[in-house]
């Protein structure tokens, strides 16, 4: 049997960077062919097809930029064994989880990047890419979902965190872990999830709406809250504290968002689920429920901001959204 095919689509990031000399700051020089060169144990083990998808920092992709990588995707799937993409980290949870839900097909998608450009000591790239590679030739990753890789660690885009600035062991899953690991060249998935959430179809060139994020914090007030206008914004996602409280000082205000567009309020601690039966106090999330606000069940605020952006590009309609929260976690 030959060598798999695996295309390498390049976004840019670190792993595209090194230094321009000895000493300088690194600079996001390496297009896909570069990165690939730079590896040489990768040919060993696939035939791989590098491509220049993007060569930017992971902050300047948007939505347009995934949409568009998503269909190109699609658009391959049928001539390769797997994908791997390489980006910058910054986003990188982010894209994985858009990716999720706007790949149609059953191809393996592995995300991965660095933490540590070429020029540093135990630069961090290198190792990612051929480990991405493994598990995207891998028939164990074939309709898992939009994999991320990185340290070794096999996460779900639907969970993965990057949960520290600098950190090579920054990707986490909470409250999941990974789902599998790769050592000695060997993948390894004990767990795979049941189900894939619903895929959204979405054209390159759609409308994507704005959803603005916004976390609460000790002394909040509603003067922010007040001035998401339906002008530029379409939703809001709210990081309450803890498993979905607030303060009574924005509970009219939030209660005012809720009827001028969807509202979803997620946890700011980023990890487990808000509340929705627990609590009858004031700021509780029961107050919260009454006011119309959805809850995010278990979705952070990052990743209920894109869901919610996908369900307003996609058409869904409002008293829908509840379910389709619920659902992101089955
Ligand atoms: N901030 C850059 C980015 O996300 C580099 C960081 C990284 O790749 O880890 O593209």
């Amino acid at each position: 049997m030959g060598r798999p095919v695996i295309a390498i689509l390049a976004l840019g990031g670190t792993i595209a960077a090194a230094p321009p000399e000895p000493g300088r700051a690194a600079t996001m020089d390496r297009d896909a062919d570069a990165i690939v060169r730079s590896v040489p144990a990768l040919a060993a083990i696939a035939d791989v097809r590098p491509e220049s998808f993007r060569r930017i920092g992971s902050a300047d992709l948007g939505f347009a930029d995934i949409v568009a990588l998503a269909k190109r995707i699609d658009a391959i799937a049928a001539t390769v064994a797997g994908v791997v993409v390489t980006q910058g980290t910054d986003t990188l949870e982010e894209t994985s989880f858009l990716l999720d839900r706007l790949v149609a097909s059953d191809v393996p998608v592995v995300v991965t990047g660095a933490m540590r450009n070429a020029g540093l000591p135990g630069a961090d790239g290198p190792a990612n890419l051929l480990a991405a590679v493994r598990v995207a030739a891998s028939p164990l990753a074939r309709a898992a979902g939009t994999l991320v890789v990185m340290n070794d660690e096999i996460h779900l885009g639907r969970f993965v965190r990057k949960a520290h600035a600098t950190s090579p062991a920054t990707f986490e899953s909470r409250p999941l872990g990974p789902i599998g690991w790769v050592a000695e060249g060997h993948v390894r998935m004990p767990l795979a999830p049941r189900t894939r959430p619903r895929r959204f179809a979405l054209d390159v060139g759609v409308a994507v709406p704005q959803v603005a994020l916004l976390k609460m914090s000790l002394g909040d007030s509603p003067t922010l809250i007040e001035r998401i206008d339906t002008g530029t914004f379409a939703g809001a996602v709210i990081e309450t504290y803890g498993a979905g409280h607030t303060s009574q000082r924005v509970l009219d205000a939030l209660a005012g968002l809720a009827v001028r567009m969807p509202t979803v309020f997620a946890s700011r601690t980023g990890a487990g689920e808000v509340h929705t039966s627990t609590c009858d106090f004031p700021g509780s999330e029961l107050r919260l429920l009454e006011r119309g606000l959805i809850p995010a069940v278990a979705l952070d605020g990052l990743k209920a901001r894109l869901l919610l952006t996908l369900a307003l590009a996609g058409g869904l309609e409002a008293q829908h959204l509840r379910d389709e929260f619920a659902a992101a976690v089955l």
